[in-house]
């Protein structure tokens, strides 16, 4: 079945070079049992691993089956041990944290056909294990693990079984039955190889190797009570070719439920270390949400704000003149009036105009009262900032005209005064005045600090002569034809007002009337907010990489913790793309889980800046996918390095591990 032709294995260790396996050629039949001996340091190890296709010889041939295979790469090798070898290992080698079921089932999951629970059944049942399918390694005696490792080496139905000092680590009782068993084993077929120092077992196999200096220097068979002439088993060129043919078997549902268990074992074995590298993530996509929801919440308010400010907007105010390099207080000869409102309105390409003044105010209604901003307008006012009332009317040319005592109030000074009721007709004080409420603005929304719902209107007159006491006007809001006029509009309303106010040039170093081009205010806003959010989504990707680098760390700690572990699944047939996707699911999986509990607190503390702060937030259903999105993809991203590095391990030296 097995034949080795010449084969050689050299270790060098500094300039030492040690010679193994020295030219040994040898060839074990289907049926035999064979016993290899020889002193510590012989090379009866690296032989076995070389007959079990865990290493690769310098040179020499194998040939199984009478097919060389020499030359295979390791995916290759991966399934020929999945299907033929049965290994048991003086250490055991269990899964520490998975059951006598789930440990003598792992080389089915590397088989590539459906997992056949009752095969493992039936192999635990054949050692004796009947009664212990769900203890763990650390609830079993040492004859016990031995047993179940035995039970994992047969539930594939190898062709032959490799044992490496399997009763090394074993009290005498267990060692007679560990014996035994394979004896039997052997009695009904299957073929066995056993690296053995203690005579009392090789006198049980059929033939006798004896290694010294990685040579073979004696090589005799026994006889024993008659044995069936064994046949290969089946074991033929053909069907060795059928399993090549497969070697790049599928990526299934067993294996990646298999990594899953395994991810999740390992999680919760280092509880503490797990929190705090999905930590990391978790903070980083709830700032990703929380941050992003703030930025688009801004420019969300932002853009009800400039919708309601207006289009093709100037805004007129007196500016600030000094004369000789000492500044005149602002306004001071330069306040506006009526007739000023009326001449600008008389300006080329002026569509309208209208007048403003503003104050603060107490308004009392019942035993409510609540200080708030007052505005005195025109009635073009309503139109050009969008302001006619949804509830109720705006005031009219005769009310500006009769300075009637009448209100528009805002959203905020609705809800503080009346709550639910409707004001409409009834009387409000404002600074002990009488107004009648005689509409509601629209809604306008939170613009920066100031809350825009937190104002009543009222006819500029009504605000300048009986509530401010004032006998000019503020500011003038003008609405050019188009965008396009409102450069040079700007310029003839200096003009018009300097001369108006008889204002030389000369004499001033600042323009006397400031004329400031809403939409460029607009312009300016919204590159500010844009430019915030960018700066917040900065933040927040800085915070995602820094959580993934933890997760990154955790996986190479945990990559090297778990050497021996990924040794034994390549022993057990899995090649490296299996490894590399079981530690890929493990740090995919705590990204997700990281990512999962980030979306919902980013959420959480969204909502928690609405109801405490007030602030205007929006989650997006694109900022909740591209924060999973990106979680998963650092899981990938610094997943992938430490999953690399595990896939490549040499199985006998991860094995070995210490
Ligand atoms: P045995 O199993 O008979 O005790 P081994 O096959 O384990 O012997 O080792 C044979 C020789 O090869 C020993 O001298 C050992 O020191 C050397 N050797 C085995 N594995 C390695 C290795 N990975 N690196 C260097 N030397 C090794
Ligand atoms: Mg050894």
């Amino acid at each position: 079945m097995i034949e080795l032709r010449n084969i050689v294995k050299t270790y060098r260790m500094g300039d030492q070079v040690v010679k193994a396996v020295n030219g040994v050629s040898l060839t074990i039949a289907a049926g035999e049992f064979v016993a290899i001996m020889g002193a510590s340091g012989s090379g009866k190890s690296t032989l076995m691993h070389i007959m079990g296709l865990l290493d690769r010889p310098e040179s020499g041939q194998y040939l199984l089956a009478g097919r060389d295979i020499t030359g295979l790469d390791d995916d290759q090798l991966a399934s020929l041990r999945n299907r033929f070898i049965g290994f048991i290992f003086q250490q055991f080698h269990l899964l520490a944290r998975r059951t006598a079921f789930e440990n003598a089932g792992l080389p089915l999951v590397y088989a590539g056909k459906r997992r056949s629970e009752d095969k493992v059944r039936a192999e635990l049942t054949a050692v004796g294990l009947a009664d212990r399918f769900n203890h763990r390694p650390n609830e079993l005696s040492g004859g016990q693990q031995q047993r179940v490792a035995i039970a994992r080496s047969l539930v594939n139905d190898p062709f032959i079984i490799m044992a490496d000092e399997p009763t090394g680590n074993l009290d005498s009782k267990s060692k007679d039955e560990i014996v035994a068993i394979l004896k039997d084993l052997n009695v009904k077929g299957k073929t066995i190889v056993m690296v053995t120092h203690e005579p009392e077992m090789a006198a049980h196999a059929s033939r006798v190797i004896v290694m010294r200096d990685g040579k073979i220097i004696s090589d005799e068979r026994r006889v024993r009570e008659t044995q069936k002439n064994m046949t290969d088993q089946g074991l033929s060129s053909t069907v060795i070719l059928g399993v090549l043919g497969s070697s790049r078997n599928k990526y299934d549902a067993a294996k990646f439920f298999d990594s899953f268990h395994q991810a999740v074992y390992a999680m919760f074995a280092n509880k503490l270390r797990s929190f705090l590298s999905i930590l990391g993530i978790l903070i980083g996509v709830a700032a990703v949400i929380a941050m992003l929801a703030l930025g688009s919440g801004a420019q969300e308010s932002i853009k009800t704000q400039l919708a309601s400010l207006g289009s093709n907007l100037l805004m007129v105010r007196p500016g600030q003149i000094s004369l000789q390099g000492v500044a005149l207080e602002a306004g001071a000869g330069t306040r506006l009036t009526f007739s000023d409102l009326n001449a600008v309105g008389e300006l080329p390409s002026v569509h309208r105009v209208s007048a403003s003044i503003n104050g603060r105010v107490q308004v009392v209604y019942g035993n409510k009262n609540t200080n708030t901003q007052i505005e005195g307008t025109n009635v073009e006012y309503a139109f050009m900032r969008a302001s006619q009332p949804q509830v109720g009317r705006f005031f009219t040319e005769e009310e500006v005209l009769g300075r009637a005592k009448v209100a528009v109030i805002g959203a905020t000074v609705l809800k503080e005064l009346f709550g639910d009721n409707s004001p409409l007709g009834e009387t409000i004080k404002v600074n002990k005045i009488n107004f009648t409420v005689i509409g509601i603005l629209p809604l306008k929304g939170a613009g920066g600090f100031r809350d825009q719902d937190d104002t009543i209107i009222v006819p500029v007159t009504t605000a300048m002569y009986r509530v401010l006491g004032k006998d000019y006007i503020e500011s003038i809001y003008v609405e050019g034809d188009a965008p396009e006029v409102l450069d040079e509009l700007s310029q003839n309303i200096q003009d018009l007002l300097s001369q108006r106010h008889r204002i030389k040039k000369k004499f001033s170093d600042d323009e006397a009337f400031q004329v400031r081009n809403m939409a460029d205010i607009k312009a300016a806003i919204e590159k500010t907010t844009k430019t915030m959010t960018v700066l917040l989504g900065c933040i927040a990707t800085i915070a995602l990489l820094v959580g993934g680098i933890g997760i990154m760390n955790i996986m190479l700690v945990s990559v090297t913790e778990r050497t021996k572990e990924i040794g034994l699944r390549k022993a057990m047939g899995a090649n490296s793309r299996d490894i590399l996707l079981q530690f890929l699911v493990e740090s995919v999986l705590m990204s997700c889980i990281g990512g999962i509990s980030g979306v919902l607190l980013g959420a959480g503390v969204s909502l928690l800046l609405t109801l405490l702060a007030g602030w205007t937030v929006k989650i997006s259903l694109a900022s909740v996918i591209l924060a999973t999105t990106f979680s998963i993809t650092v899981g990938i991203v610094f997943g992938l390095w430490p999953a690399q590095k595990a896939a490549q391990l040499n199985p006998i030296e991860a094995l070995r591990y210490e």
